[in-house]
């Protein structure tokens, strides 16, 4: 994965509540949806693999 690529806020963030402010980046990794099929960005982590 590309670091820069997720640089800036994720149009899908959505601010999690387990978070301490210093991680409430705005970055999707950090996002409540992170990792789920909520997030459209699910595919950018999972699957980069078999393209
Ligand atoms: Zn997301």
């Amino acid at each position: 994965m590309d670091p820069s690529e997720f640089s800036e806020p994720m149009p899908c963030y959505e601010s999690s509540p387990a978070l301490a402010p210093a991680d409430d980046d705005g970055m999707c990794v950090h996002c409540r949806m992170f990792l789920t099929i909520e997030c459209p960005y699910i595919d950018h982590f999972l699957g980069e693999d078999d393209e």
